[in-house]
């Protein structure tokens, strides 16, 4: 749901600590459990959240083989690299990205957080083993920024603990949610953006909980930022995976994302807005192509926004990760 680029350091893989379970054994007793324990069955279990309805039905279940609720499902960590979305696009910051997703859009970049292919990957961290590896990585010292993604880390009661530490030395935290559930800990995180997602997305945004959070966080003096990724439909997407050139988008026809991204901000016209020009080439293996390609999505977009009137307070990004590093994973 939400990179940045690396810079220096390799993706580092949870299985390296001693705090946690070894890989494969957990991702795998999850599945295990999941299959167990739902009398749907594990092909219902992906239909309804992939690997992050799996994993709260292996929660949920508290079996005595079921992780701690302290530890957290960890897919990656990594840094320090730039921040290549939102509102703290440019920042240099820290990954931590866990598993699971109560979502399956069409184009995430980041599928492999629910869609099973890493599930062997997933490690359950205590959030003292989470910062061991944030500062080996980090030189020995305490992070500075840390951003916390998915997936959907929404899904987590138990992430807070993880946030609280990570404060507890003054680093300051980011996380990125679709905004389908609500956490308390939300109004513990620094910089808190809100991603729902648009109709190419294939999903189907939940307007009253999304309502719901904008106004818990606002009561409570918190303000979070909103962002909607904005895809082009026809040529460009049909073309993407083939590693082609595609023929032109048609100006304008990002409409019905950028329809939906102008109801988000007429609905919550106090959150600052993000719109961000989508990656619909996530098989390009050349990077220099997929730049070309995303800038002049990026000029489209900007064009698009600037040609309607009704967009008076809004800042139109690229995906800065994928303009320097393409499709490359854990950056
Ligand atoms: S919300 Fe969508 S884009 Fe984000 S991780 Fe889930 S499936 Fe991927």
């Amino acid at each position: 749901m939400f990179s940045g680029g690396m810079i220096g350091s390799g993706t580092v893989y949870a299985e390296r600590q001693d705090g946690g379970h070894k890989a494969g054994e957990a991702g795998q007793g999850i599945v295990d459990e999941a299959v167990r324990q739902d009398p749907r069955g594990i092909g219902e279990a992906r239909r309804i959240g992939g690997m992050g309805g799996m994993m709260h039905t292996a929660e949920s279940s508290m079996s005595p083989a079921a992780p701690r609720r302290t530890r957290i499902p960890v897919l990656e960590v990594f840094g320090p690299t730039v921040q290549g979305e939102g509102m703290v696009i440019g920042v240099k910051t820290m990954f931590v990205r866990t598993a699971g997703c109560d979502y399956s859009c069409s184009w995430c970049d980041s599928a492999f957080t629910w869609d099973g292919s890493a599930k062997d990957d997933i490690e359950w961290l205590e959030p003292e083993t989470v910062l061991e590896q944030l500062r080996d990585l980090s030189g020995g010292e305490w992070p500075g920024h840390v951003t916390l993604s998915g997936g959907n880390p929404a899904l987590l009661p138990q992430l807070g603990g993880l946030i609280s530490l990570l404060q507890s030395g003054g680093t300051v935290v980011a996380l990125e949610t679709q905004g389908s559930r609500w956490q308390d800990w939300f109004l513990n995180v620094d910089e808190l953006t809100l991603s729902p997602k648009p109709p190419s997305s294939g999903m189907k945004t939940d307007w009253t909980a999304l309502e719901r959070i904008v106004a818990r966080l606002m009561e409570a003096g918190r303000t979070p930022s909103l962002k909607v990724v904005v895809m082009e439909p026809a040529g460009g997407r049909e073309a993407a995976g083939d590693g082609k050139k595609a023929e032109p988008d048609e100006p304008g026809s990002a409409d019905e994302d950028l329809e939906f991204a102008m109801e988000v901000h007429s609905r919550f016209p106090a959150v600052p807005m993000f719109l961000q020009a989508g990656n619909d080439r996530l098989e390009e293996p050349d990077a220099a192509a997929l730049r070309e390609h995303l800038a002049a999505r990026y000029e489209r977009l900007v064009d698009s926004v600037m040609a309607d009137a009704r967009w008076r307070r809004v800042r139109v990004l690229p995906q800065l990760h994928a303009w320097l590093w393409g499709n490359k994973r854990g950056v």
